[in-house]
């Protein structure tokens, strides 16, 4: 029987004609798996603004549902406003709602403070229109004063009217099932759908996860780590490692899968075909 377990794809807007050509092509391979949308990534303080803009108008006049994110730091209420104004006049549906990190030398924070901020907001000035995702962390968000404060921040937001969350990418599955029994004894009842990140480098997971303060666990680093420059074996092992968190998290109840394409589809391909996607 093929998986039927809902998907969805994250994208970071390209920088160049070439790179937007390259996304298209890339979209339409993972489209033959129907996710149920594409998501664009927004450079905090706006840097990616008009890009994200782009690549989300582009999806959507293909005919699938396209989520921007939308990141608050640095902004006004102004600027969210008008942005908000544009996705919905285009016929966006669903936004992911983010805080986002302060770019080196931008001085202000500007008007909003926390994602929960920017939740409230997005439901005063349009309502229900927007199904509204906002980022959830299994293994705690590295800024977090404890474990228990970032569960009851994570609550802030879907209190404010977020309608579903996805976490950061994690390789513990583990930290995903306890992370949603947390919230369930909170009283949150909304999906939380785990973010797959496919290992392609290792180098370039290494550098995301020190940032993120998502753990490579030290057998599966050690492991990465001794293939040195062996792309092959990164590749195979990464996905063996991956296919099986999938299979785990689907057997344990994960509502959907949402998949950190860093633009290429072959990963992410790879790892839907081991787990019985069919187009
Ligand atoms: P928040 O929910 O505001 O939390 C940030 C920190 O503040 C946490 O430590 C939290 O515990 C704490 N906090 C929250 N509320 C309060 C409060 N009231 N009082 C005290 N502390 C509080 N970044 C981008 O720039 N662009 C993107 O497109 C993007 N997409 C992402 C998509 C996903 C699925 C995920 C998981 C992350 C994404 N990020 C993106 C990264 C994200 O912006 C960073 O992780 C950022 O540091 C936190 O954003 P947040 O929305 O989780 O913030």
């Amino acid at each position: 029987m093929a998986n039927t377990t809902p998907i969805s794809f994250e994208f970071y807007p390209p920088q160049t004609a070439e790179g937007a050509e390259k996304l298209a092509a890339v979209r339409t391979r993972l489209a033959a798996f129907k996710p149920d949308f594409f998501s664009v990534t927004f450079g905090a303080g706006g840097s990616t603004q008009d890009r994200t803009l782009e690549t989300i108008r582009q999806i959507h006049a293909e005919g699938h549902e396209a989520a921007p994110h939308l990141s608050c730091v640095g902004s006004t209420r102004d600027n969210v406003r008008a942005l908000l104004q544009a996705y919905q006049d285009m016929g966006i549906k669903r936004i992911v709602a983010l805080r986002g990190d302060l770019p080196s030398g931008m001085a202000s924070i500007g008007e909003f403070q926390y994602a929960s901020e920017l939740v409230a907001f997005i439901r005063a000035e349009t309502g229900a229109h927007f199904h509204i995702e906002v980022a959830a962390y299994p293994e705690f968000h590295p800024q977090a004063k404890s474990a228990r404060d970032d569960m009851l921040n994570f609550k802030r937001k879907m209190d404010a009217g977020a309608d579903s969350a996805i976490t950061q990418y994690f390789y513990n599955a583990d930290a995903y099932f306890h992370f949603v029994e947390e919230a369930r004894k909170l009283g949150i009842n909304a999906p939380i759908v785990p973010g797959i990140m496919p290992i392609v480098r290792f180098s370039q997971l290494a550098r995301f996860s020190d940032a993120c303060g998502a753990e490579i666990p030290r057998w599966m680093r050690k492991t990465l780590e001794g293939y040195g420059d062996d792309v092959a074996s990164v590749q195979a092992f990464g996905l063996d490692v991956v296919a099986q968190l999938c299979e785990k998290l689907i057997a344990g109840g994960a509502p959907a899968l949402h998949f950190y394409t860093l633009n290429q589809a072959t990963a992410s391909l790879e790892i839907l075909k081991r787990l019985g996607y069919r187009t």
